[in-house]
């Protein structure tokens, strides 16, 4: 491209300089560089009728990690001679108004294969093309192109994690320099009439009512996600035999896993350079292998966004090929009660208040309150538990958290309903005085350990010495396990007989129109 082109770096996840190739695309040969945030307000203004503070699609945690994420990024960008230039508006509308007002001759965002910007891209491209914009939008996002795999495998996304690797290979840039440190940005050009604003507050966006008694321990950015990978490596053993699903899910004050899934899923640190990584790591040193390794773990994530991509419907039970359907009850009241931690089993309401004031809970802790929801004790419908998770989950990312709703209601990818995780003794395993509880549940801090997992069994006076009388200051339980699971798992043997008679129904049927 001749000198003088103007480029418009679009960031909407990669909120980062290293391993940025659209980025790095921008910035070859351009003029003027305008690096470019839009803030939907769909996205970020407060919902006051939502169920915790936040907007209508995101809790109050994720948006401030993205705010975090963006003056980051913006102080990077400044460093390099540039700015983040934040607008507000439709994202498609907003961007295409910039192309034209700044005379934009190339624009580079980051591949995504979520449903909503698959749309939205395919409309900005199609007017950018129209107005002769070139585009440009590498997949970095992921250490393989999903799509490639999918086409790979005949169209059809590989089903288990197994031949997903058989299929993905080693990826092409495994030892390609992917940090190359920039030194410098083209300027930003004038900005015409359009609106610029700083990385805004919480409070400039309208969430003053914002008091918690404890807060998300976790920073957003670029700066503390290269920071926590750095503190990750340091430890060289603990990478090299990591292995889930051994770790502690109890563990608050110093989680048994990365938590750098918050920094993947806004792109503030590559997974490709994660990747490498570890891989570093594993050069001179036995290691763990997947699925269980660190390394696996990646692999899982990869696994899950090229079968969400390659799989219509994948958010529903209806109309999802690969779902098992199964007659959820439709109950709103014990919804609620999980949601709201109110099931009056404490190893179940600490975790869903960790999630709520930290958005974000160990991957078993997860494995646990997502079986108690559907298959395990209440029979709801796994898409409800999605959607709180969507909201509340710093790391809520599509592909992954419903890929993993369908796994832990045994709705897809595992089909052993039988195993069900006890609310009463899988957390009593790793934490037996139940520390975790008294944190997060401070109801709860005074009831002697043999009961604290169970505290309706305390007798009265047990319970009026730890000030905590069950079914007054701590919620009786909405179900009793032993007969709920039972119950739970009659229900899903009847709707798998169902689904396998069904499936040869559809298979004869399709038979006889064969014929
Ligand atoms: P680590 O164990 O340190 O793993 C490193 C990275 O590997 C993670 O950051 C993540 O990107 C990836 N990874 C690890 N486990 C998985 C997995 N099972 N599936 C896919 N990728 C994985 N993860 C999300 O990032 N976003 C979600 O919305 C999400 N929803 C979930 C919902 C349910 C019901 C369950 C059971 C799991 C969900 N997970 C989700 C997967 C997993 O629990 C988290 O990725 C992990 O706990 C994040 O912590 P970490 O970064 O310390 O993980």
């Amino acid at each position: 491209m001749a000198s003088g082109s103007y480029s418009l770096m679009w960031f909407r996840k990669a909120l980062r300089i290293h391993d940025n190739p659209a980025l790095e695309h921008a910035s070859r040969a351009s003029s003027f560089l305008y690096p470019v945030f839009v803030i939907d307000p769909r996205y970020m203004d407060p919902d006051p009728g939502a169920f915790s503070p936040g907007s209508s699609r995101a809790g109050i945690n994720r948006i401030r990690f993205l705010l975090e994420s963006l003056s980051d990024l913006d102080s990077s960008l400044k460093k390099l001679g540039s700015r983040l230039l934040v607008l507000k508006g439709d994202p498609d509308q907003t961007i295409i108004r910039c192309l034209k007002e700044w005379n934009i001759n190339r624009l580079c965002f980051e591949y995504d294969s979520e449903p909503y910007y698959q749309s939205l891209d395919e409309k900005v491209k199609s007017l950018a093309s129209s107005a002769g914009v070139e585009t440009f939008c590498p997949v970095s996002h992921t250490l393989f192109n999903p799509l490639e795999i999918i086409k790979k495998n005949g169209g059809r996304p590989p089903l288990t994690y197994q031949s997903f690797i058989k299929l993905a290979e080693k990826p092409s840039w495994e030892s390609s320099e992917l940090n190359i440190p920039i030194s410098s940005l083209p300027p930003v050009g004038d900005v015409g009439s359009c609106k610029i604003f700083d990385v805004p507050t919480l409070r400039e966006l309208g969430h003053s009512d914002f008091e918690l008694d404890e807060n998300t321990p976790f920073r957003g950015g670029e700066s503390e996600g290269l920071k926590r990978l750095k503190d990750v490596l340091s430890n060289q053993d603990w990478v090299a035999n990591f292995e889930k699903p051994k770790g502690d899910p109890s563990a608050f004050h110093k989680p048994a896993t990365t938590v750098l899934s918050p920094y993947l899923k806004f792109g503030c640190l590559s997974s490709r350079y994660f990747y490498q990584c570890i891989n570093d790591v594993y050069k001179d040193v036995k290691h763990s292998v997947p699925p269980v390794s660190l390394l696996g773990q990646l692999l899982w994530r990869d696994f899950f966004y090229t079968v969400a991509l390659g799989t219509p419907n994948f958010d529903k039970m209806k109309g999802n090929r690969i779902c098992k359907q199964i007659p959820w009850n439709e109950s709103d009241e014990l919804l609620v009660a999980w949601r709201e931690a109110r099931t009056g089993y404490p190893w179940i309401d600490a975790i869903m208040v960790q999630l709520r004031k930290w958005g974000w809970i160990h991957h078993l802790a997860r494995h646990c309150v997502a079986c108690f929801l559907t298959r395990g004790d209440l029979f709801v419908h796994w898409e409800k538990g999605r959607d709180v998770f969507e909201r509340l989950l710093i790391d809520s990312d599509w592909a992954l958290n419903n890929g993993n709703w369908l796994w832990l209601s045994c709705s897809s990818f595992f089909y052993q309903y039988n195993r069900i995780y006890s609310p009463v003794s899988f957390g009593k395993k790793y934490d037996p005085n139940g520390n975790y509880i008294r944190h997060f549940l401070p109801v709860l801090k005074d009831m002697p350990k043999e009961y604290i997992y169970e505290p309706w069994t305390a007798p009265l006076g047990v319970q009026t010495k730890a000030k905590c009388i069950i079914g007054k200051d701590y919620p009786k339980r909405v179900v009793c396990h032993d007969s709920a699971s039972k119950d739970c798992r009659r229900k899903m043997g009847e709707a798998y007989a169902l689904n396998q008679r069904l499936h040869g129904l559809v298979s004869e049927h399709d038979l006889t129109n064969l014929r």
